[in-house]
């Protein structure tokens, strides 16, 4: 019996992309192939995304594609989640399952296709299947949220917070890292939240007791052979014991924890922590503990209801803070989302001229914060070697959001995934350039 092939587009962010990993290992362990085009697979998978409407409009087109191309589809992802918009638009879709759902697409799979009993299966790496280059791959700790930020459906879509038990969590952290990953990024809708739902159980893991908690994995983590990340943390009380551990370099000294905003109207209005007097105490003192911390956050400007004096506040929090990495987005309306019954939306082209007078100031901190980079030698990471030099990034800068390093200089010896010393002679606002370096 010949194997079965299966089709799949991957869209949506780096938990999406999780998902996209488990399916497709699964799908390579039970023997079936990963089809690259539309024409020979048995069926598609579409993994969707389903936070704001270019997303959806994404999402929506390559439903659309895969139907027209093959016919045999079955729906997955955020946007899976609204059943009965996507069957009530495409009543040909095999199956429509929302995130997280390994098993109900599995499932689907079987029914149309089912796998080939194959005694000689292509034995599976241990790291499954990444979709990331093969030296770095993201890490998923917990799934859903139990915030209710007033712009955000993903609780809608995703659910309460559920966490993986630790001892799982770490298994495929040395999996991955025995497969050839050197970096690990670790993601979640909230990653500080970790191990809330499990109340924190502790586990007996090698003969020691550890807590499904985010400080007892980081350590975990921070005992393996690679780099540690931490994406998207709550700014919760408790992150402040994970700083220690970036300054004793057991995890990387990077955190990207979105504030949003700094104005308390906007922040209640958006129901998130709204002390940022508090928070710049809190960066003083993470500064204090770790000085080489690269702080990255993300903001929302033009958010119903701000005042030209919230978003003054909202740049002088900027200059105060002097963070490393900003990303900024002009508020938009993500149906279902309850700030959209907000009063005093705010007029498009105020929201855009906030966004451009709020990236020119981040620019111009984010151009001194590497201009203060040069002449210090960094570790850095390959990305990739080409003919007259390599591209990395240093400890500061995360995959795919953050800049990177040029390095100049003949790369013969470097390969994808190496960490070097590279002397840092040049930067602009965004990226670093420099020379290898013994030292
Ligand atoms: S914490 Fe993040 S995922 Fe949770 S509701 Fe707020 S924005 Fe959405």
């Amino acid at each position: 019996m010949s194997k079965s092939s299966v089709g799949f587009v991957s869209l949506g962010c780096p938990k999406a992309l999780v998902d996209s990993e488990q399916i497709l290992s699964e799908l390579r362990a039970e023997g079936y192939s990963i089809s690259p085009g539309y024409e020979n697979a048995d069926v598609v998978v579409v993994n969707t995304c389903g936070f704001i409407n270019d997303a959806i409009a994404e999402s929506l087109d390559a439903i659309e594609e895969a139907l027209n191309e093959n016919g045999k589809v079955i729906v997955t992802g955020c946007l899976g989640a609204k059943d009965p918009l996507l069957m009530e638009r495409f009543p040909t879709l095999l199956a429509v399952t929302g995130p997280h759902a390994k098993r109900e697409v599995m499932r689907a799979i079987h029914q149309i296709c089912p796998p080939a009993h194959d005694p000689y299966v292509d034995l599976l790496p241990p790291g499954g299947i990444k979709l990331t280059p093969r030296h770095y791959a993201y890490l998923k700790i917990s799934e859903g949220c139990n915030h209710r930020c007033t712009f955000c459906i993903i609780p809608d879509l995703r659910g309460d917070l559920i966490s993986r038990p630790i001892g799982e969590v770490l298994r495929e952290a040395e999996d991955l890292i025995s497969a050839g990953v050197k970096e690990l990024l670790v993601v979640s809708q909230d990653t500080s939240a970790y191990g809330i739902d499990l109340r924190y159980k502790p586990e007996l893991l090698d003969s020691k007791m550890v807590r499904n908690h985010i400080q007892d994995l980081a350590l975990g983590l921070g005992q393996l052979d690679a780099w540690i990340r931490l994406h998207y943390v709550y700014p919760y009380p408790h992150v402040d014991a994970l700083i220690p551990l970036m300054a004793d370099g057991l995890i990387l000294p990077y955190l990207d924890i979105p504030f949003q905003h700094a104005s308390r109207n906007v922040l209640k209005a958006m129901k998130r922590p709204a002390h940022a007097e508090k928070v710049l105490k809190r960066i003083e003192k993470w500064r204090k503990v770790c000085p080489d911390i690269t702080l990255r956050s993300t903001f929302i400007v033009g958010f119903p209801g701000e005042t030209e004096k919230d978003f003054q506040t909202l740049l002088d929090f900027l200059d105060e803070a002097q963070l490393d990495r900003v990303g900024c987005f002009a508020y938009s309306p993500v149906e279902g989302a309850k700030a959209n019954a907000l009063p005093d939306p705010i007029d498009e082209t105020v929201k855009q001229s906030r966004l451009e007078t709020f990236m020119d100031r981040q620019a111009q901190i984010s151009t001194a914060k590497l201009q203060a980079k040069i002449g210090r030698t960094l570790d850095v990471i390959i990305d990739e070697v080409g003919e007259n030099g390599a591209i990395g990034r240093s400890k500061a800068d995360a995959p795919e959001i953050d800049g990177v390093v040029h390095i100049l200089g003949k790369p013969e010896s470097m390969q994808n995934g190496e960490i070097i010393k590279v002397r840092i002679e040049a930067a602009d606002a965004h990226d670093l350039q420099g020379v290898p370096s013994k030292s």
